[in-house]
């Protein structure tokens, strides 16, 4: 069963699950440059669906499927209790790291990946997180789902077959109670509306723009080619989002990560969804966060928190806009 522990330096929360050490993974030492050619059958590609547990939802394309959510077969966050914090001292906090920790398997080419889905599927995309949200907001023990894409060893990715985790968990991570914060904070109206109306006027950190959604990259980007996915339409929660924001943010992600590709090759890259905690009320609007693995993380931005970027934004939109998106 895995742990939470409270760091009480930075009263972040840190979960230890020692059993993932023993996972199996399709990639080889780190000091090796290539990734290891399967030797055991992928778990997530078609005709291998035995290798994990039954699907908690099939998408259908031609009697085929075109994506599934399966849970987790080695879960950091499982288990049905209500968030319980146990003071074992006086500064040491633990809690049991219960919720759910599901995969999804948006593609069934082994080879495919974000960059090249249809405008079906990348609409399709959307709508599958939209119906997992929606499900964990009804789960008493699920404060907050992070959805999140790793792409590459460097990214942390395990396994090369394309595919996203959706994690429930019992607590709100402080990266998003410090973003609803900055909402609150912010007096000038909507911040993130505010922030694209700024970049459109501005226009040199612009990747992508149409009616529907912007993508950029930010004024205070930390990682080169760092992007952000924003819908103009604004809610709190993404399940309340309309099918044309959910269809245009999808087709603006695949996009965001074809420009991605055509400029740097298949580099590395995490992807983070941003949508208010289930049951919070107060100002926020959802929204996706690209972050290509190009340059590592040294001693400065550990000891500090603060990054140091070597590519300046305006100059990762010029070179991401002169490419054409891969799709
Ligand atoms: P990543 O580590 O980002 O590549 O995500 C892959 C996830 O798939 C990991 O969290 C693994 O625990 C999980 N996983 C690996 N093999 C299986 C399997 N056969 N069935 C279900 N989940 C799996
Ligand atoms: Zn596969």
């Amino acid at each position: 069963m895995s742990q939470m522990r409270l760091n009480p330096l930075n009263g972040r929360w840190v979960t230890i699950v020692p059993d993932r050490a023993e996972r199996p993974t399709d990639f080889i030492h780190r000091d090796r440059s290539e990734e290891l050619s399967l030797s055991r059958p992928c778990p997530f590609c078609p005709g291998n669906e035995e290798e994990t547990p039954p699907a908690l939802e099939t998408t259908e394309d031609d009697g085929t499927w075109s994506m599934r959510v399966i849970p987790n077969l080695y879960p950091a966050f499982d288990g049905d209790d209500a968030f319980a914090v146990q003071n074992l001292g006086p500064v040491h906090v633990q809690a049991e790291a219960s919720g759910i920790h599901e995969v999804f398997v948006y593609e069934p080419e082994h080879e495919g990946g974000l960059g090249t889905l249809d405008d079906e599927h990348a609409a399709e995309f959307m709508f599958v997180l939209k119906r997992r949200l929606a499900e964990h907001a009804q789960l008493p023990f699920v404060r907050y789902t992070q959805v999140i894409v790793n792409h590459g060893r460097e990214a942390g990715a395990s396994v090369a077959h394309p595919h996203g985790q959706i994690l429930g968990l019992p607590f709100v991570p402080g990266e998003v109670l410090d973003e609803e914060r900055a909402f609150a904070r912010f007096a000038g109206g909507s911040l993130l509306e505010t922030t694209l109306q700024a970049e459109i006027t501005v226009g040199d950190r612009i990747v992508i723009s149409n009616d529907d959604v912007v993508v950029f990259c930010p004024f205070a980007s930390g990682v080169p080619y760092e992007m952000m996915v924003v819908p103009h339409e604004q809610h709190a929660h993404l399940p309340s989002a309309s099918d044309d924001a959910l269809r245009a943010v999808g087709i603006a992600l695949r996009d965001a990560i074809g420009h991605l590709q055509a400029a740097l090759g298949d580099v590395a890259f995490n992807i983070g969804l941003h949508t208010a905690p289930h049951q919070h009320t107060g100002d926020y609007h959802w929204h996706m966060h690209i972050w290509p693995q190009v340059t590592t993380q040294a001693g400065f931005e550990r000891g500090t928190g603060v990054l140091i970027n070597i590519v300046a934004p305006e100059k990762a939109a010029s070179t991401l806009r002169s490419v054409g998106a891969t799709a």
